[in-house]
């Protein structure tokens, strides 16, 4: 029999008190109730963990200082601690008292392509001994891409650390890539077991099947997206001030607002553990906690739907299923279907005929990232007479999530 919570130890969440009211004591009440690790990302993360572990005896928590957030490392000062204790030290007391379990190492932001600043870093950070401090590496998502990628993975190896957690920051959307996913799919595999902080929940999910030891998923937009030390702040738009909220068939995060435009006519998808349509949420406080509370559970059913799957065959499980979110977009009768990048960059990387995908699924798409087939044959390559992945890719029923890609055909219906 499947575990009640099977997700819990490949899925946790990331949260902070200063992204919107409700958000940390949400996510602190749900990690409490089903094992997940929480990640609490916060300038007074200690102080926090220590009123969350005596609220919620057991609570799992790791401690991130967000350090890198606000400066970025230099070769004379890769880390914000270094100087005053070595930093087995330094965990010690940060962890004494607060409750937390672990903690990430106080790590400042490496740029895109800094490599003698990350070598530094890692001279520093990747020799701790301290079994609850993780080596962070805080660095721009550009550093996955081809250009960044060889001589990024060279560092790392060339540390002595047993473990690496990462955080990914843009100034947008930092997995939104075909370049950034292949990326992380191929640091995954030199360096398995690693984790995920920050996440959306494609690229984090993706990560999952592709050897992450634990994955994040960020409880707020800020925390899915993180930003780099200096970019302009201010998350996704939220058109009507209630927070991005989980649909499993479409497998987005948008506001209420938009699946209502998106849905048209018909009635908008329903959790069968909140019971409320999301058209019918308000933009105040309760509402607002209410949408965090189902993104969790949501988020958590479908981390527990892909550990269902037999491990060999969750990558193609969950490429299935990309796939068939991403052509329930293309049957939506609403105006402006605008399907979450990071979901279609996922089903292009997969698409053994290197097709591009489209927002709405019935126009032909533009790829920013077409230089990064890794000399494959360029992604835009269609039939002149078929406009998208909606029409030139078959599949089976819809909200089946019986058998996997492997076994599924995906050849052009004429
Ligand atoms: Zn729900």
């Amino acid at each position: 029999m499947r575990a009640k919570f099977a997700a819990s130890e490949a899925m946790g969440f990331v949260a902070s008190e200063t992204s919107w009211s409700g958000e940390l004591a949400a996510t602190a009440a749900h990690c409490a109730r089903t094992g997940q690790t929480l990640v609490i990302s916060s300038k007074q993360a200690a102080k926090h963990a220590r009123e969350l572990t005596l609220r919620h005896p057991g609570l799992d928590v790791t401690i991130d200082g967000r350090h890198w957030a606000s400066a970025v490392a230099t070769t004379e000062a890769p880390t914000a601690e270094s100087t005053l204790f070595d930093l087995d030290t330094w965990a010690d007391l940060e962890l004494s008292g607060s409750g937390a379990k672990r903690l990430l190492t106080p790590s400042l932001f490496v740029k895109a392509g800094d490599l003698d600043e990350l070598d530094a870093q890692l001279a520093i950070t990747g020799r701790v001994e301290n079994p609850g401090l993780q080596t962070l590496v805080a660095t721009d998502a550009r550093m996955l891409q081809a250009k960044y990628r060889q001589g990024f993975f060279e560092v790392l190896e060339a540390s002595q650390a047993k473990r690496f957690a990462f955080v990914f920051a843009d100034t947008r959307q930092p997995m939104g890539s075909f370049d950034r996913l292949d990326g992380q799919r191929q640091l995954l595999t030199r360096f398995p077991g690693s984790h995920i902080v920050g996440s959306d929940v494609a690229a984090g999910t993706d990560a999952m099947v592709h050897g992450a030891g634990w994955v994040g998923i960020g409880a707020s937009s800020g925390r899915r997206m993180e930003h780099r030390p200096g970019d302009p702040g201010g998350g996704r738009r939220s058109a009507d001030y209630l927070p991005g909220t989980w649909v499993r068939p479409l497998m987005e995060m948008r506001s209420p607002s938009i699946y209502a435009d998106w849905y048209a006519n018909e009635p908008t998808p329903s959790c069968s553990k909140c019971y409320r349509r999301l058209e019918s949420y308000q933009p105040n406080s309760a509402d607002k906690t209410l949408l965090i509370a189902h993104n969790l559970h949501g988020i958590t059913d479908f981390a527990d739907e892909i550990v269902a799957v037999p491990e060999s065959e969750r990558a193609a499980w969950l490429s299935s299923e990309r796939v068939d979110a991403f052509l329930r977009h293309g049957r939506l009768t609403g105006p402006n279907i605008d399907a979450d990048r990071t979901l279609r960059m996922l089903c292009e990387l997969d698409d053994p005929a290197l097709r591009s995908t489209s927002p709405a699924g019935t126009k032909g798409g533009t790829r920013s990232d077409a230089d990064a087939r890794r000399g494959r044959r360029p992604l835009t390559r269609r039939s002149p007479s078929r406009q998208g992945l909606d029409v030139n890719w078959s599949s089976t029923s819809p909200f089946s999530r019986q058998g996997c890609a492997g076994r599924r055909s995906r050849t052009a219906r004429p």
